[in-house]
């Protein structure tokens, strides 16, 4: 198993991970980002940006039914899922694009992608090939929803998101 020391080692490159990065960087140049899936974050990803593109969509919708307390009269309001979806994605892409520019400005020396779990205090396993002592360890995972019973059996949407 190769070994690489570093100063710090940052497990997980979403919000928390790059914040971490940064602030780590500013002490020394030798440290590393571990990201064991997709580099983009959470939030750009799947969470805050795409979710609050479709409040919107719902809230731009929601007004334009209800205009007439201003006095204004407007036609049917049709809804059309599949342009919100692709608005919503549209623009979910422009944020992702954005954090993956951060991520791409990042030194390669400093980035590592593979899943990494603890060997004891100090000494990560990356992968099945890489060991990393750390004087230093951000854990920076985010976390996981625990899908109730009566929901796992919806799979994804045709998207696969
Ligand atoms: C639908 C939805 C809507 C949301 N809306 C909002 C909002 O409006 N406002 C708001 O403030 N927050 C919102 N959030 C929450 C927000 O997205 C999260 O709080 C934030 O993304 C957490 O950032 P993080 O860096 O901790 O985790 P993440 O961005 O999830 O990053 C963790 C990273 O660690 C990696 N990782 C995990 N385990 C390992 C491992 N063992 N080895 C290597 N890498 C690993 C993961 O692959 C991931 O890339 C929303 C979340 C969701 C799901």
């Amino acid at each position: 198993m190769a070994t690489r020391k570093v100063d710090v080692a940052i497990i997980g490159a979403g919000t928390a991970g790059l914040t971490a990065y940064n602030a780590a960087r500013k002490h020394t140049d030798n440290l590393l980002l571990i990201e064991g899936s997709h580099y983009g974050t959470t939030c750009a990803r799947v969470g805050c940006m795409p979710s609050k593109l479709l409040i919107a969509a719902a809230e731009s919708a929601h007004d334009a039914a209800n205009t007439g307390l201003f006095g204004i009269q407007v036609g049917k309001i049709v809804v059309n899922g599949e342009k919100v979806l692709e608005r919503v994605r549209k623009e979910r892409n422009k944020f992702v694009e954005s954090v993956l520019a951060t991520v791409d400005a990042i030194p390669s020396a400093h980035k590592l992608v593979g899943r990494v779990r603890f060997i004891s205090p100090g000494r990560l396993a990356v992968g099945e090939g890489i060991e990393i002592k750390a004087g230093r360890i951000v854990i920076a995972t985010g976390s996981s929803p625990t899908i109730p019973d009566m929901f796992q059996g919806l799979g994804q949407t045709a998207a696969g998101e």
